[in-house]
């Protein structure tokens, strides 16, 4: 497989939404698929409802997105239609984003894990074409997390890390570690490493790691001619390189927790309000992209404000809001799915 160096007219904004198939507890409950597909960019929710005398109906939520991906779509062809158009722009000083959004459980972690591994795959290719093989070219990554507002390193012992703005109002986190990358077996190596690190706590892993936004980065940086460039403080030209562009893969804390603001627990009450936040932050900053508004709302949050260097200038977004089938989710679906539909 061939990928073309052309930059393909490829949107700004590109709103995805995946359905994951019903799973076996729900199977086992006869729980009703109550999202139909009709066709690549068409969806309906079939709410099941009760009237004041509690006879039983169905009211039907219709939705369009760029792109709707139903149960049978695999990894490979997600990777197709959201990441793949994005990546011969990484080479034309894009930044990009891919985001995971919806309820804990729909399918987040599943469809954004392989990502950042073909898109490495398919960066080091470009790498490696004659346009840009004298570039002096290089694949860096890093991978951090941001939980109850506050930055951790995913690939050091979970350091923790602090964000700062320089003079023209770059990003800089202090301390990240980043890797140069050279093959697929270490790009994989680092994500797995990345991904054992992520917040686990006692309460089980998908508990957890459902407060946290977990942020992992491929930058393509141009290696400085002199060995040891002169210290500067821009975060962009380190001794690794300028950056060139880069693409960050998010796999969003779980939607449903930014409503835990009323949690009999204060630390779940305060990382509910942090998560809640954010995704608006999120939805609002993304909102005034697409309207090539001057003035982008990063302060909202600490992801927002993380990611500030993607939402100027050259930059590509992808939302893939994935949804969960069952009846019994119908709330939290149609909760991401009108989210979605704000963003587009
Ligand atoms: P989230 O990260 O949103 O909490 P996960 O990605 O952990 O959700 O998915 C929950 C469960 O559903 C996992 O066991 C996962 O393997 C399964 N799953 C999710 N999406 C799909 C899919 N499209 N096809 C098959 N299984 C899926
Ligand atoms: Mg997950």
């Amino acid at each position: 497989r061939d990928i073309s160096i052309k930059e393909s007219n490829v949107a700004k904004i590109k709103v995805v939404v995946r359905k994951r198939p019903l799973n076996k507890k729900e199977l086992s409950r006869k729980e009703d698929d109550i999202v139909t597909v009709s066709d690549s960019a068409f969806l309906t929710v079939h709410e099941p409802k009760l009237k004041v005398d509690l006879t039983a109906y169905v009211e039907k939520h219709d939705f369009c997105f760029d792109a709707v991906l139903d149960e049978h779509v695999t990894n490979d062809e997600v990777y197709r239609v959201t990441v793949e158009p994005i990546i011969p722009t990484i080479f034309q000083r894009t930044k990009a984003t891919c985001f995971a959004y919806g309820q804990t459980g729909s399918g987040k972690t599943f469809t954004m894990q392989p990502l950042p591994l073909r898109a490495a795959e398919d960066l080091m290719r470009l790498l490696h074409h004659p346009t840009y093989r004298n570039q002096r070219y290089k694949l860096w990554l890093s991978y951090f997390e941001i939980y109850g507002g506050k930055l951790y390193d995913l690939l050091s012992d979970r350091r923790k890390l602090l964000m700062r703005e320089d003079g023209r109002q770059q990003v800089c986190i202090v301390g990240l570690q980043e890797f140069e990358v050279s093959d697929v077996q270490i790009v994989n190596e680092f994500i797995e490493k990345g991904n054992a690190a992520r917040s686990t706590g006692s309460t089980g892993a998908n508990e957890e790691s459902s407060r946290s936004h977990a942020i992992l980065q491929l930058s393509i940086k141009k290696q400085s001619e002199v060995k040891e460039s002169k210290r500067n403080n821009d975060a962009n030209e380190s001794k690794s390189g300028k950056v060139v562009g880069k693409i960050s893969f998010i796999d969003l804390a779980g939607s449903e927790r930014g409503a835990d603001t009323t949690d009999n627990d204060r630390q779940t009450r305060i990382e509910g309000a942090e998560i809640n936040k954010s995704l608006l932050a999120l939805k609002e900053c993304i909102r005034a992209l697409d309207n090539d508004q001057i003035h982008i709302p990063f302060r909202g949050s600490k992801l927002t404000e993380v990611l500030r260097d993607s939402f100027v200038g050259n930059s590509r977004t992808v939302m893939i809001s994935c949804i969960s089938p069952n009846a019994g989710s119908c709330e939290h679906t149609l909760n991401t799915l009108r989210y979605a539909d704000r963003v587009k």
